[in-house]
């Protein structure tokens, strides 16, 4: 089997290139815009390992079959899109189609990264894959969140018009090793400001929720799903909900002898004020559950960023 893996050099995608080598071929493409070369260090001696430097939103040929095209690219992190709001619009666009030609071109299956953000700051709770969200697309998370729902769309559309064999994952917060450090999601910055014993940053008072899914969990639930004959939206994550301030506390509680106190910043702006998903879909079509509860992961995690600290 030969797997495109575009953003595979990112957190997600590098951990997607491990799995699908156990199937066969993969080629990683990435043009290294959020993620870095030693995520793939490891991989690169691998034979059936190739990396692509390439920008997905500019059309890509590649020789031979190809069996399945995941399309991981984009930033993911809210401060990489506030930093780069037209690259984000871009890969969400001119990359979901580029890469649904390269699926189509070679009758290939594809699936779709796409977010919980399609929710926006959600009205329903939990999230339902038929819930259309709520989201202000002219806010400054509009450019990732309408990026991905422009996706979804043309997606779909290749799906219904092309014939296509289209899957799409609506992925709620993850997280695991190889995040990066400053990559300014609420994960990685406590845990970095809880090793250098620096105050623990929480936005607003903390009150707002989210439901933390460990990666080896995720890439368990979009493999099934890309072989599976579904093609609407599947919701993965993990539905154990948590404040970000008593995630704050865990994380402190977590490294011996930190002396962090916890801070309060301003809340950004359209900050979701609860998110969890509701994941009855997956476990029927699926058979899937998160396995990894939150100790294990941080844990995990934690070793992870002590490594590279
Ligand atoms: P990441 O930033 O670590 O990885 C994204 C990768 O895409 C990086 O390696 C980056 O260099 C690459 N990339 C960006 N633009 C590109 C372009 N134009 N061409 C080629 N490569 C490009 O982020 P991540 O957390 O691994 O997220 C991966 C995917 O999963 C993203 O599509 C994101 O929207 C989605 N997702 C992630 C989460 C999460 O919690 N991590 C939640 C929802 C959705
Ligand atoms: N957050 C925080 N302190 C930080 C970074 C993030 O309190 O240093 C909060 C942020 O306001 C949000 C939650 O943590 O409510 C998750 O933020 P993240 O950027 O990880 O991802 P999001 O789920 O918002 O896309």
């Amino acid at each position: 089997m030969r797997t495109v893996i575009t953003g595979g050099a990112g957190f997600i995608g590098s951990h997607l290139c491990e799995r699908f080598l156990q199937d066969g071929e993969v080629i990683c493409v990435d043009n290294l815009l959020t993620g870095n070369l030693r995520n793939i260090e490891h991989l690169k001696s691998h034979p059936k390992f190739h990396f692509l430097d390439h920008n997905i939103s500019k059309p890509l040929e590649i020789d031979g079959p190809i069996d399945n095209v995941l399309h991981f690219a984009s930033p993911a992190s809210p401060a990489d899109y506030l930093k780069h709001p037209i690259p984000t619009l871009k890969v969400g666009s001119l990359g979901t189609h580029n890469a649904l030609g390269l699926a189509m071109a070679k009758k290939a299956r594809f699936l779709l990264a796409s977010t919980s953000e399609v929710y926006g700051d959600p009205e329903v709770h939990p999230q339902r894959e038929d819930y259309w969200g709520n989201v202000n697309p002219i806010g400054p998370r509009g450019c990732y969140d309408e990026a991905k729902r422009f996706a979804e769309a043309i997606t779909m559309a290749y799906h219904r018009h092309h014939g296509v064999n289209t899957h799409i994952v609506r992925i709620f917060n993850t997280y695991g090793p190889r995040m990066r450090l400053n990559d300014g999601r609420v994960l990685p910055a406590f845990m970095s400001q809880a090793l250098r014993n620096e105050p623990i940053t929480v936005f607003g008072e903390g009150r707002q929720t989210r439901s933390f899914c460990y990666v080896d969990d995720l890439v368990d639930g979009i493999h099934r799903l890309l072989f599976c004959d579904y093609h609407e939206p599947v919701n993965l994550g993990n539905p154990s909900e948590i404040t970000v301030y008593e995630l704050a506390k865990e994380i402190i509680a977590l490294v011996p002898g930190c002396t962090s106190e916890i801070i309060h910043k301003d809340l950004p702006q359209d900050d979701p004020k609860r998110r969890r998903p509701d994941i009855s879909l997956a476990r029927r079509l699926l058979g899937w559950e998160p396995q990894v509860d939150r100790a294990v992961g941080l844990q995990r995690t934690l070793d992870y960023f002590k490594t590279v600290i």
